[in-house]
């Protein structure tokens, strides 16, 4: 344990202003010492750590075994992580090392779920192309047509503390939700959400939304074989992590029609893009450039946890978990190999 006189360094990568604001906020009578950098951490960059006791990190961070090892040797001891997913870190190697690793389970669940519903609905009604339209004094309405909501059957798949939230939220547009889960969640079973094997819930479902965290199991659990399953014109709703998606095989399926919209707030090359002002750079992701020159798709930059509820709450837990650490207590949020 360190003496209460000396506040441990932190090395807050991929910052910005807004983490910055918040996390100072919240570091009450400086408590820690919070170093901001901008640059993203992985190999090249984990020296910038030296010194430091823990590590701050985001979504696209490269948390490696061989970064891990770097930032060991630079004395690093306690990961926290300001975000609910970790599959960017490997957890094996940490747990080798002896590096703590927390995150924050839950800032706000409602920020995401909200943002697959709005992405839902935006999709559906054309409200991007809408919004230029008329900008633009064309105030035609081809192109337009949506379809009412009520009555369509929606499929949730994950239905953990945000999947439940939007079944939750999509029930009350009068949906019938099915779901797929390895864990059915009996919150859900309540609200009268049905569990179904996952083909059924492909085959009948009119949207899509996913939930489910990135594991072996889920990489690219939309592909081609699955698509294939899908009912023609089939919304898919992602803000979960991008590679649950087979991107190529999404594009087939928007250029066959199978997939009538496709909304992304994750994408699994976005460690490339997502955060970055590249408006005037030359983007070299073609897969990601395809995708964005359909009209029925829709892509948001990681946002759906951007509110300010959820970053107050990921400032308070992480520091509250880098206190735990610290002080030797048990961290309630802790990462542990299973
Ligand atoms: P959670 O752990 O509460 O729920 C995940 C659910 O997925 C659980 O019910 C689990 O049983 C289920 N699951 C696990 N393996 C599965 C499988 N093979 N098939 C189907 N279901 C499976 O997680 P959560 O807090 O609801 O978050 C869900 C995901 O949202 C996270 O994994 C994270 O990647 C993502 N997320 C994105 C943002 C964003 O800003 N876009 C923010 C926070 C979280």
């Amino acid at each position: 344990m360190l003496s209460s006189a000396d506040a441990m360094k932190v090395t807050i990568f991929s910052s910005k202003p807004y983490d910055e604001q918040f996390l100072n906020a919240w570091n009450t009578g400086s408590a820690h010492e919070l170093v901001f950098i901008e640059n993203r951490l992985k190999p090249s960059t984990a020296a910038l750590a030296e010194g430091s006791l823990a590590v701050c990190a985001f979504v696209n961070d490269v948390l490696d075994a061989e970064t891990l090892k770097k930032l060991a040797g630079h004395g690093v001891r306690f990961i926290v992580l300001r975000c609910a997913g970790f599959n960017n870190l490997d957890l094996v190697a940490a747990t080798a090392l002896g590096l703590k690793v927390a995150r924050v389970p839950a800032y706000s669940p409602f920020a995401v779920a909200e943002h697959a519903v709005a992405l839902l609905l935006c999709l559906n009604r054309h409200i991007h192309k809408a919004y230029n339209r008329v900008r633009d004094g064309n105030f035609s309405l081809d192109g337009l047509m949506g379809h009412d909501v009520s009555g369509k059957t929606v499929g949730v798949i994950g239905t953990g503390i945000i999947g439940s939230i939007f079944a939750r939220i999509i029930t009350g547009f009068g949906c019938e939700v099915l779901a797929y889960d390895v864990r059915p969640n009996p919150d859900c079973e309540k609200i009268g959400v049905r569990y179904v094997p996952l083909d059924e819930l492909l085959a009948r479902s009119h949207a899509l939304s996913l939930h489910c965290p990135l594991l072996p199991q889920t990489h690219h659990l939309i592909d081609e074989k699955t698509i294939a399953l899908m009912r023609d014109g089939v919304y898919i709703v992602n803000t979960s992590r991008g590679a649950l998606i087979d991107a190529e095989a999404a594009i087939a399926g928007i250029k066959s029609g199978r997939i009538g919209g496709l909304a992304l707030d994750v994408y699994e090359e976005e460690s490339e893009l997502f955060f970055e002002d590249l408006s005037v750079s030359i983007i070299q992701d073609d897969v990601f450039m395809r995708l964005t020159t359909f009209p029925n798709v829709l892509v948001t930059g990681h946002q759906a946890f951007f509110t300010h509820e959820a970053l107050a709450n990921i400032a308070q837990t992480t520091l509250s978990n880098l206190t735990d650490f610290e002080m030797g207590r048990d961290c309630p949020n802790a990462v542990r190999s299973k």
